[in-house]
C-alpha cells in the first residue's frame, strides 16, 4: 500500500512532538529523573557560581537574555500549545520584557560605613541552592526570570514547575544551561525533575541543601512553602481591582484597563479582575468600552450561564483560564468575531465572577456611589491579598486616599497594570510579585543575604 505524504507528515510530527514530551530522552540540560539527583547537581554548580567574578556572572546572564530573545517565539508557542491558555503575541512581549529588563548583578550593592572606627561593608550574599515552584500561567517567563535573578545573587536553583507547563518549563532550563555554557560557565546553574509532582516538592521543601524557598502561585503553593520550616518568598493570588473616579480621562481609562485586562488573556497575576467605577462615570467608561475597545456587553441571563460554565462545585474551571473571549463566549453558545476582546457586565461586588480571581477577560463594573465607596468596595474586592491595584484619575489626594487603603505592592496609576512590569512605563521586570512576604517586585537582591564584614580601625583613609 502506498504512504501518502500526508501521513509521513503526521508521523513525524507525532514523533516530535513525543520526543518533546520526554526531554530526557532528549538529552535536555538540567533535568533529573529525580529531586535528590537534580539538587546534588544544583550544589554542584553553585560551588563554581559562589567563586566567579560578578563579570562572569553577568557574562551568562547576557547570553540568557540573547538566547531568550531568540527563543520567545518558540516558547510562546509551546506554552500556549501545552497550557491552551494565553496568546503568542503577547507571551512574546513578555518574553522580550524578561530578557531585557530583568535586573543582573547592577542589583547586587554594597552599604559602607566609614569613620574612626575603621570599615564596615554589608554585603549581599547568596543562599546556594534556591528551591523554586512556578505556575503555568507564565511557565518559561518565570523560570527565566528567576534564574537571571538568582543567578546574579550567586546562587543557582532548582524548580518544581507546574506539571500542566512542564515541556515549556524544561525547554526554558535547558535554554539556561546552554546559555552558561556557551558563556564557559558551568551545567546546571537551573535543574528540574522529568515529572514534578507534590512528592517531588516536598523532597525540595525538606532537603538540607535548600536554604531559600520562593513559590510563585496561588494561595495553596504559598501557604505550603511558608509553612516548610525553611525561610520562604511567597508570590501569590492577587484580585485586582481598577478603580475609576470622576477626575479620569474616561476614554483613556477604557482603553487602558482593556488593554490590561486582556493581556494574554488575563493570566497575569497583576491585570484588572474588575472595575470599581463612581456612578457619576460608570455609564460613559461602560459606553467607550462597548463602543471602541471591542468589549462585549453580556446580558444578565448570559452571564448566569457563562458563571455556571466558570465557576463549577469544585471551583474555577480550568478549562477557562486564559481562553480568549471569544473562546469564552462559544462555550454558552453564543458566537462573537474574534475582535470581540472582553465580555464586560455590570454586577454587584459579591457576583462571583467579580469577587473570585478568574484570569480570564471577563470584566465586572461595580457601581460606587462616591469616591469613598469606590476604595471600601475595591479594598473589599482585593481580599486582603496587598497584591495589585489600579485607579484611573487626576485627583493626587484621591490616588493617596486609594494608596493607603488598599495597601497593596503594586498601584498602577492613569495606564494598563502591565506598566507595572516595566512595559509602558519606568522601572525593571519580574514575574514574582511577593506581596505576602513583602518583597514586592523581586529581583537579585531579594535572592540574597545581608552579610556585615567589620574592619576595625584601618582602611578608613579619611
Ligand atoms: P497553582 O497554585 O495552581 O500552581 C502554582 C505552583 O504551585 C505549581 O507548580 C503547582 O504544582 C504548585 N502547587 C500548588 N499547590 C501546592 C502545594 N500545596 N504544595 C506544593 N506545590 C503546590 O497556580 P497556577 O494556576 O499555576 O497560577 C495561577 C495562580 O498563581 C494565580 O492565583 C495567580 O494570581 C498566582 N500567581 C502569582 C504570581 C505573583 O507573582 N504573585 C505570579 C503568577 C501567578
Amino acid at each position: 500500500m502506498p504512504v501518502s505524504e500526508q501521513l509521513v507528515q503526521d508521523v513525524v510530527k507525532e514523533v516530535i512532538s513525543r520526543l518533546q514530551m520526554n526531554p530526557v530522552r532528549t538529552g535536555y540540560r538540567g533535568v533529573f529523573e529525580d529531586m535528590d539527583t537534580a539538587i546534588a547537581a544544583a550544589e554542584q554548580a553553585q560551588q563554581q557560581v559562589h567563586v566567579m567574578s560578578m563579570d562572569q556572572r553577568e557574562k551568562i546572564i547576557s547570553i540568557i537574555r540573547k538566547k531568550t530573545k531568540e527563543n520567545a517565539e518558540f516558547l510562546a508557542q509551546t506554552g500556549v500549545r501545552e497550557t491552551g491558555m494565553g496568546n503568542v503575541g503577547h507571551k512574546i512581549i513578555k518574553h522580550h520584557l524578561v530578557a531585557e529588563k530583568t535586573p543582573g548583578t547592577e542589583d547586587i550593592t554594597t552599604v559602607a560605613w566609614s569613620g574612626d572606627r575603621g570599615l564596615t561593608l554589608v554585603e549581599m550574599g547568596p543562599f546556594g541552592v534556591i528551591g523554586a515552584i512556578t505556575p503555568c500561567t507564565n511557565p518559561s517567563e518565570t523560570i527565566i526570570c528567576n534564574t537571571i535573578g538568582m543567578l546574579a545573587g550567586g546562587n543557582t536553583v532548582v524548580f518544581n514547575p507546574h506539571p500542566a507547563a512542564i515541556e515549556t518549563s524544561l525547554l526554558a532550563v535547558n535554554l539556561l544551561n546552554e546559555a552558561s555554557l556557551a558563556a564557559g560557565g558551568p551545567d546546571n546553574i537551573a535543574c528540574s525533575v522529568v515529572k514534578p509532582t507534590m512528592e517531588s516538592s516536598d523532597v525540595m521543601m525538606k532537603h538540607p541543601k535548600i536554604g531559600l524557598l520562593v513559590a510563585t502561585g496561588g494561595p495553596g503553593v504559598v501557604t505550603a512553602v511558608l509553612s516548610s520550616g525553611k525561610r520562604g518568598i511567597g508570590a501569590g493570588a492577587g484580585n485586582p481591582p481598577v478603580v475609576v473616579d470622576e477626575t479620569a480621562d474616561i476614554r483613556k481609562a477604557a482603553e487602558d484597563i482593556v488593554n490590561g485586562c486582556t493581556f494574554d488573556n488575563n493570566l497575569p497575576c497583576i491585570a484588572e479582575k474588575e472595575i470599581v467605577a463612581v456612578a457619576a462615570v460608570a455609564d460613559e467608561l461602560l459606553h467607550y468600552m462597548v463602543t471602541e475597545q471591542g468589549c462585549y456587553a453580556a446580558a444578565p441571563e448570559e452571564m448566569e450561564r457563562l458563571a455556571a460554565v466558570v465557576l463549577t462545585p469544585k471551583g474555577l474551571n480550568r478549562k477557562c483560564v486564559g481562553k480568549s473571549a471569544q473562546q469564552l463566549l462559544a462555550m454558552i453558545d453564543v458566537k462573537v468575531p474574534e475582535t470581540m476582546r472582553c465580555i464586560v457586565f455590570e454586577g454587584a461586588k459579591e457576583h462571583p465572577l467579580i469577587s473570585e480571581e478568574l484570569m480570564m477577560p471577563i470584566l465586572g463594573l461595580v457601581r460606587a456611589q462616591d469616591f469613598d465607596d469606590a476604595v471600601a468596595q475595591a479594598v473589599w474586592l482585593e481580599h486582603g491579598n496587598r497584591h495589585s491595584a489600579h485607579i484611573h484619575s487626576r485627583n493626587v489626594v484621591n490616588i493617596t486616599q486609594y494608596a493607603k487603603a488598599i495597601d497593596t505592592a503594586i498601584l498602577v496609576k492613569n495606564a494598563p497594570s502591565y506598566a507595572a512590569l516595566g512595559y509602558g512605563g519606568e522601572g525593571y521586570c519580574t514575574f514574582t510579585i511577593a506581596s505576602r512576604t513583602g518583597e514586592g517586585l523581586t529581583s537579585a537582591s531579594s535572592f540574597t543575604k545581608r552579610r556585615r564584614c567589620v574592619m576595625s580601625d584601618s582602611l578608613c583613609i579619611r
